[in-house]
């Protein structure tokens, strides 16, 4: 079974983000294309996302999932915004982003392009320098940024406004053809006014760092899955006979990709269901789990769709050429075998039930 996902109900927000998927172009590629649905998708309760741990984190997993199925920038920056979403509610419950915002989280520690936050006389953070991999500055209205204070203390989780003087948008560091539709850019920070959230290093601490973390295998699962469906139209494609090498080779390979999803969506299943009866509690390793799981299950299902059905939809097929040319870059935010050491480490020094049937 390749798509186990239930039918929303009627009339449900995840019904209404699967109608809008369904009626936007598929390709998203028109100037602005992706930047309108992105900002429709943040419209009205659309990106209202149960929080992790609330006892529907699969509903929200489902979410990214069916976003990054649509097209994969687009769930980067839709990610990010509930993401934001998410942080606000468990860092700042009282002060929550207006209606109508959008919002990206960029806490990458490149070593070369740190911020540095001081205080003004009202209390307000001031930051400087600048940051990498911002993705969707040129067309968020706000962000969530990581930065450091002159005692190096931090990181602070400073929520700031995109459209002030003290911030530039450049068009740097970001020469991507995959996920090239997140435009992942360089931001300057001059004296650029924001407010911190929490105290200096609670962005790290909360139990919701690691949720929001195996979201993103959801979003890597979801695209997956849409490089699965065309290998598995293909199979059912009339042109198709049971008998022909092409059918039986896509047919093994259909199989190959049936038991990666199988796996990780069960995974996925699994961690969410941790996650909503233990929300307090580490979930570091169970999210390390679904990312490396979610990364091994991609790389196998571009490697079986791509053998079995060839040149065709790499050069045919536009929707298929970005998803094939985005899905490994958007993997590329897996820290790979640093998460296998951290895992590894894990289960030496604590052992798991994670084993046990
Ligand atoms: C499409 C895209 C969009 C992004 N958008 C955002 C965003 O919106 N916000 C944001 O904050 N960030 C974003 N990022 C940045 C991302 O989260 C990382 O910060 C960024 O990719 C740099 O980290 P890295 O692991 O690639 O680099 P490095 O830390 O330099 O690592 C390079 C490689 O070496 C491996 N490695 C490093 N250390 C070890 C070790 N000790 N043991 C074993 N292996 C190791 C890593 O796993 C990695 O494969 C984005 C990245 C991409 C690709």
């Amino acid at each position: 079974m390749l798509n186990p996902t239930p039918q929303p109900a009627k009339g449900s927000a995840a019904a209404q983000r699967q109608a809008l998927l369904h009626h936007a172009s598929a390709a998203a590629t028109e100037p602005g294309g992706l930047a309108d649905l992105f900002r429709q998708l943040c419209s009205g309760s659309l990106a209202d996302l149960p929080q992790p741990g609330s006892g529907q984190t699969l509903a929200r997993w489902r979410a990214l999932s069916d976003v990054a199925a649509h097209d994969l920038s687009l769930v980067k920056l839709f990610e990010g915004h509930t993401d934001a979403l998410a942080i606000h509610r468990e860092l700042c419950p009282a002060d929550l982003p207006a209606p109508g915002t959008t919002w990206g989280v960029w806490a990458a520690e490149s070593p070369e392009a740190r911020l540095r936050v001081s205080w003004d006389a009202a209390n307000s953070a001031v930051i400087h320098g600048r940051k990498s991999w911002c993705s969707g500055a040129k067309i968020l209205s706000h962000a969530l940024v990581t930065a450091w204070d002159g005692d190096g203390g931090g990181p602070w989780l400073v929520a700031l406004k995109l459209d002030q003087p003290g911030v530039r948008v450049t068009g740097q560091g970001w020469q991507a053809v995959g996920m090239a539709g997140s435009d992942s850019v360089d931001v300057e920070f001059n004296g650029a006014a924001g407010q911190a959230l929490g105290s200096a290093g609670s962005y790290l601490v909360r139990p919701g760092f690691w949720h929001g973390g195996a979201g993103i295998a959801a979003c890597w699962y979801g695209g997956a899955l849409a490089l699965a469906q065309t290998l598995r139209r293909a199979l059912a494609g009339p042109e198709n006979s049971p008998k022909t090498p092409p059918s039986v080779i896509r047919a093994i390979a259909l199989g190959r990709v049936d038991v990666a999803l199988a796996s990780t969506a069960a995974l996925l299943r699994q961690a969410a269901c941790w996650i909503d009866q233990h929300p307090q509690d580490d979930a570091r390793p169970v999210a390390l789990r679904v990312r490396l799981s979610a990364e091994q299950c991609a790389g196998a299902v571009m490697q079986q769709v791509g053998q079995a059905l060839g040149a065709g939809p790499f050069c045919r097929d536009a929707v298929f050429a970005r998803r094939a040319a985005d899905l490994p870059v958007f993997l590329r935010q897996s820290g790979a075998d640093r998460d296998f050491q951290a895992l590894g480490e894990h289960g030496a020094t604590k052992g798991d039930e994670a084993w046990s049937l």
